[in-house]
Parts: structure tokens; C-alpha cells; sequence
């Protein structure tokens, strides 16, 4: 039954990376909650599409195609088959699972590039990029490295030795490629040249009284994290940013001068969103349906991230939708802090990490769901122990909840012939009408000794 007081809500989690396995941490930042969010809106009777798919462009995946050297298109088949089985495994219960290098969100992004570029929303703009002469290629991202050029607040150089061409890891900024000290080519081992080029650019800065307005409109609704980080970002002042890249993974733009160029991932990989929720409408033969959710201004749009995606999607996302004009921006955007991993992060490099298809391999996925749910780092991070799962599993679910369902069911078998009772007027009407208040002793005896303890908050 639906509730028809209720207008359409649209939720959608953040694409996971198509570069690796989905881990605890994941789950527990843009996954699990939105899930929890969504079986409470279906409960009610709401109509509610419930979107996600694999993010398969970007750098990190052309670098890892190479370091096995397979093709990136073997990477995203790996990882979008793995990640997407893995949730159905937990119970993730989405809509539609879709993935970035279909041609429907190609044609999707190439419609926004193309309307915000005859809009004359789009800038050009010539750079000076680093080039890999010997490989023949322009080094964009992490395909360079080099030492950090930032000072900290206590006035000490960061110099890290292997910061990215796009962030230090040490440090945590964003880097300036031209700037690192000592730059290599990651391809080559070699000195990159410095050579001119041409890019599109998204013009955040002339969004930057709309963007303040709805940040503001939202505060004291969204998260203390999320507005801080919005305002912070604001506050520095919005600048143009590039939407392409010189490269041959993502999605191409045509040029005219027949060099190489694909969308940049910041700003294709949100519109995935829109075009998982057309091949959503597509695949049920309403191919139009998919504007109801988008494009209807009493749509309510929840937008699930981790605090790594607050800018993407409270500030870039909006920018790029209200260029666009005629959709729904996020309600609210809901983005956990990170979990931990018994006091450390994950970390995929460091081997710091349990995938969530390893956990399915071992344990059912209620356990885990629960023993998140009560977990989630939602206003600070938090750590996933296994001792704490295994009392959450053990004394918990076993002990109390499955102690209170073996009583029920054996009371129902034993007055009431195994059938659920019409309901009474009251607690007592039923207590009352029990032979006995208090249950068999030899129920409470299945387990073990843990069972003492659980055994004063069931006894009626
Ligand atoms: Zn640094």
C-alpha cells in the first residue's frame, strides 16, 4: 500500500570505486544507513527508489590495470561483479545497481557537458600541465609523484617524499602538480616536461551566493560535520574548477584538435545517480519514470556519502544541477565519519581491512548489520573491535533476542496450540490468563551461562 500524502523520495548512496573490494568501513559510512532509511520509508508505505552503481572511471583504475597488467576493463568487471554480489549478500536492498561505463550515463554526462557548454556555462582555458615524454602522455593526478611542497601550521614543511600529483596523503592537502618538488613520471620513472593544454572548466565561484543560500536554508537539519565543511569550503572562496582530463579512461569529449580527452570523475561520477535511476525506469518499460524522481520539485532527495564526499555532493553536485536547471538538489546529505578498524583505518595498501565479501564468507549478514546499526560513526569515528561483535552477536542477538523468541514460540505451542493468539485488552488480560507467569525453567537451559545474566531483562 502506498502512502499517497507522501511525496516521492529518492535515495541515493555513494558509488563505490570499481578498484577494489567494498569493505566494514564503507558499509558502515554510505551503505548500511541509507538501507536502514529506505526499509523505514518502504514501511510506511512511501514511494521511494533507491539508487547505487559502481564508479568504474578515474585515474586509480587505469593505474592498477597497469600494475597487473590486465586492461582497466578487466578491474571495473572484477570489482563491479564483486562489490555489487557482496550487497546483495548483506541486504542491501536498492532499486537499481548500475555502473559508470554503460552508455546510458555516457550519453547522460555528455548531455550535461554538452547543455552546459551552449549554455555558455563552460569555460576554456589554456594550462601547463606535466608531460611524459617518453610515454607520450600528459601525467594527470596520480600519475605523478613527487615531494610535498606545504608548511604545516607550525610553520615545518610536510616534504613528504611520496605525495600524488592531486593530494599528499601526510598532510592531507591537495597538491599542485607544477609545485612538487622533484616530480617523476609513475609510467616512466622519468622527469616530467611541462607542456600547455586546453580544458573545460566548471565555473564554481559564479555559484557561490546560491551555493551559501543553500547550505544556510539547511542549517540545523543536515549534519554539524557537513555544514562546517560546506562553510569552511565557502569561506575560502569557490573557484573554477576543470571537468576534463587528458586522458583515454572515462568518458571522451569530442575536440577539435583530435587529442584525447575524457570528463573529469568529479564531475561524471555524481550524474551516475541520474542515469542508474534511467536504466531503473528503462528496465521496467517506463523509460520516462526516472523524471518523476529527478525533475518533480516535492521530490525528497536523501543523498547517503562518507565525510571524504561532502564537497562533491553538497557543493559541486548542487553547482552542476542548478546549470543545468529543471532537478531536485538533496534534501539532506547524510555523510558518516569514518570507521576504524580495531583503532586504525582502513587501509587497503597496509592490509588493515576486512572486505565485505571475506565477512560473508564466515557469518551471516544480520550480525553485522546489527552489530553497525548500533556502531555508526554518525558525529564522530568510531572503531569496529570483533570482541564487540562477538558479545553483540553472543549476548545480544543470541542470548537475549533469541531467548525471547524460543519462550514466545514455546508458549504459543504450549497454550495457545502452536497458533499467534487474538490480541487481549491489555498485558495483564494475557498474563493473567496464563496458567503461569513464568516460563518452564528447562526454555531458559538451551544455553549457556551466559543465559543467567539475559535472564532478568525477559522475564515478565
Ligand atoms: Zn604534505
Amino acid at each position: 500500500m502506498t502512502d499517497q500524502a507522501s511525496p516521492r523520495i529518492l535515495v541515493t548512496s555513494a558509488l563505490p570505486y570499481a578498484n577494489g573490494p567494498v569493505h566494514l568501513g564503507h558499509l558502515a559510512g554510505a551503505y548500511l544507513p541509507a538501507d536502514i532509511f529506505v526499509r523505514y520509508q518502504r514501511l510506511r508505505g512511501r514511494d521511494v527508489v533507491f539508487i547505487c552503481g559502481s564508479d568504474e572511471h578515474g585515474v586509480s583504475i587505469l593505474l592498477s590495470a597497469r600494475e597487473e597488467g590486465v586492461s582497466p576493463r578487466d578491474i571495473i568487471d572484477r570489482y563491479h561483479r564483486r562489490n555489487k554480489e557482496a550487497f546483495e549478500k548483506i541486504g542491501m536492498s536498492f532499486d537499481n545497481y548500475s555502473r559508470t561505463s554503460l552508455p546510458i550515463h555516457h550519453e547522460t554526462a555528455l548531455e550535461f557537458f554538452h547543455d552546459l557548454k551552449e549554455q555558455g556555462v563552460l569555460k576554456k582555458k589554456k594550462e601547463k600541465q606535466l608531460y611524459d615524454e617518453k610515454a607520450g602522455m600528459f601525467l594527470p593526478d596520480r600519475f605523478v609523484m613527487g615531494t610535498c611542497y606545504h608548511v604545516r601550521s607550525d610553520g615545518t614543511q610536510c616534504e613528504y617524499t611520496a605525495a600524488y600529483g592531486d593530494q599528499c596523503e601526510q598532510c592531507g592537502n591537495s597538491i599542485d602538480p607544477l609545485k612538487l618538488i622533484d616530480p617523476v613520471s609513475v609510467l616512466t620513472g622519468t622527469k616530467p616536461a611541462v607542456r600547455e593544454t586546453t580544458h573545460w572548466y566548471f565555473p564554481l565561484g559564479d555559484y557561490q551566493e546560491r551555493l551559501e543560500q543553500y547550505v544556510e536554508e539547511h542549517a540545523g537539519v543536515w549534519r554539524e560535520n557537513v555544514l562546517q565543511q560546506c562553510r569552511s569550503w565557502l569561506k575560502e572562496g569557490l573557484e573554477d574548477r576543470p571537468i576534463t582530463r587528458d586522458l583515454d579512461w572515462g568518458v571522451p569529449v569530442p575536440t577539435e584538435d583530435g587529442s584525447k580527452k575524457v570528463l573529469y570523475v568529479w564531475f561524471e561520477a555524481v550524474l551516475g545517480y541520474i542515469s542508474s535511476t534511467k536504466e531503473w525506469a528503462a528496465k521496467q518499460e517506463t523509460p520516462e519514470l526516472w523524471k518523476e524522481y529527478w525533475c518533480k520539485p516535492d521530490t525528497r532527495y536523501f543523498a547517503f556519502i562518507g565525510k571524504d564526499n561532502i564537497v562533491f555532493h553538497c557543493l559541486m553536485f548542487p553547482a552542476i544541477l542548478m546549470a543545468k536547471g529543471g532537478y531536485v538538489l538533496p534534501e539532506n546529505v547524510p555523510a558518516n565519519e569514518f570507521l576504524n578498524l580495531e583503532g586504525q583505518k582502513f587501509s587497503k595498501s597496509r592490509h588493515w581491512t576486512i572486505d565485505l565479501e571475506e565477512y560473508l564468507e564466515n557469518f551471516p549478514p544480520d550480525l553485522l548489520r546489527y552489530a553497525l546499526a548500533l556502531n555508526f560513526p554518525e558525529t564522530k569515528d568510531t572503531d569496529f573491535y570483533w570482541k564487540d561483535f562477538q558479545a553483540r552477536s553472543n549476548n545480544e542477538l543470541a542470548d537475549i533476542l533469541g531467548n525471547f523468541i524460543n519462550r514466545t514460540v514455546h508458549f504459543a505451542h504450549k497454550h495457545f496450540q502452536g497458533r499467534v493468539p487474538p490480541p487481549a485488552n491489555s498485558t495483564n488480560a494475557i498474563v493473567n490468563s496464563l496458567p503461569c507467569s513464568r516460563p518452564p525453567r528447562r526454555v531458559l537451559h538451551s544455553r549457556t551461562k551466559d543465559v543467567a545474566s539475559a535472564r532478568g531483562s525477559v522475564e515478565p
